[in-house]
């Protein structure tokens, strides 16, 4: 084993590939320390700067002064608290769901959620570009598993017109995470009673950031459907951590006794759920947060694809710039980085091959001047 791991980290240094932890110093907001100097930071999926939020924080100390800190068991095991009761009504509420079922973090959600609801019997289509977690939980299940195309309607139509199995279940992130762009949810809606199919969408980077509201990307859109169960995330909009399935209760109570990340896991500590509802409690409460971090994306967008720079369609905070070499894209993190810019160098097995990027997340925490400054820094590293 010792000669495998040697030589498997030979091969990823030797190919670009090998990742390592960057130290930062103070709590996670528009900028941050790291190796000493403050750097504006992009890769912060902190959409509100929520997670350093004063009320936030309040409501987690309040929390563990009334609740202690850790959770003691799983929640069928050492009872159900009231913190995470009321983040479960709370989560509800937002997404206008009969119930929501709290998970440990997203990639519970999806792998709890797909394994309680495929198996053997269930055609599951999947979107290509759709999160390692749920790539994950299509394996777990033992469902027989189609991959269409990134966003590709007509291929999934074509996959479903195709499959003898009855039970089938449409997968797909509403944001994808590494380009930004937005499910054709409108399209894949109007499948669903035609193929008597039930739809599972990954909300996480679409929760308190899509749709008037921050109700995600079905207010995006401004529609429902029965049929549609959806994953939305604690740990990124909301700044704690943590994750939800949102939809009917008989859907919830078969996750209680069936999806086993929920079941075999102590439950999250109450103070992280406390957290989590005072984050959905501003949000609701102060729709600057969202004015904001629409008007940051826009400033970094316009600024970006103003210069000519490939932005992949993006159409929300998550603004990737394809620069396709795995090592020119890590070198340009780096010259980013030496003018006090963090911004992550995304390369394969994360994203495809050739499809190397730097990504950007932009949130409400940002100036527009940091935003102004980032955005030369970027022209000036890329025309070098
Ligand atoms: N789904 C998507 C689309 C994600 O981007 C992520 C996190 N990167 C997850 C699921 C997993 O969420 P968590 O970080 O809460 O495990």
């Amino acid at each position: 084993m010792k000669k495998f791991i040697e030589k498997e980290l030979a091969r990823l240094e030797a190919s670009g590939l090998r990742r390592t932890l960057r130290d930062i110093d103070g709590p996670q907001g528009s900028s941050v320390i790291v190796n000493g100097k403050r750097m504006i930071l992009l890769c912060s999926n902190d959409y509100l700067g929520l997670a350093n939020h004063p009320l936030v924080k309040q409501a987690a100390i309040d929390a563990v002064s009334e609740y202690g800190f850790g959770a003691g068991a799983s929640r069928l095991v050492s009872g159900n608290m009231e913190a995470h009761r009321m983040l479960e009504y709370r989560i509800a509420r937002f997404k206008s769901t009969e119930s929501a079922l709290v998970f440990n973090s997203g990639y519970h959600a999806n792998l709890g959620c797909i394994t309680a609801i495929a198996g053997r019997d269930t055609a599951i289509f999947s979107d290509r570009l759709n999160h390692a977690s749920i790539v994950d939980a299509c394996l777990l299940s033992r469902a027989e598993v189609k991959r269409y195309p990134n966003r590709d309607v007509d291929s999934l139509e074509r996959l479903l017109k195709k499959t003898r199995l009855k039970k089938r279940l449409i997968v797909t992130d509403g944001v994808f995470s590494m380009d930004g762009t937005i499910a054709p949810l409108p399209d894949i809606i109007s499948l669903l009673e035609r193929y008597n199919a039930t739809l599972f969408i990954d909300d996480a980077h679409a929760t308190g950031v899509l749709g008037a509201s921050g109700r995600g990307t079905l207010e995006h859109f401004n529609i429902s459907h029965q049929n549609i169960i959806q994953m939305g995330t604690l740990g990124k909009a909301f700044g704690a951590f943590g994750a939800f399935i949102a939809g009917d209760s008989d859907l919830i109570e078969l996750l209680i006794n069936k999806a086993r990340p929920f079941i075999y896991t102590t439950a999250l500590p109450p103070s992280v759920c406390a957290a989590a509802s005072k984050a959905i409690d501003l949000v609701d409460s102060d729709p600057g947060l969202l004015m904001r971090l629409k008007e940051r994306r826009k400033q970094l967008h316009d600024g970006l694809s103003g210069c000519g720079l490939d932005t992949m369609g993006s159409a929300t905070p998550i603004i990737p710039i394809l620069l396709k070499d795995a090592r020119k894209t890590v070198e340009a993190s780096c010259a980013l980085m030496e003018r006090g810019v963090f911004i992550q160098a995304i390369r394969p097995p994360t994203v495809p091959d050739g499809t190397s990027r730097l990504r950007a997340t932009v949130t409400a925490g940002h100036s527009a001047t940091e935003i102004d400054t980032v955005i030369s820094a970027i022209k000036k590293v890329l025309s070098a």
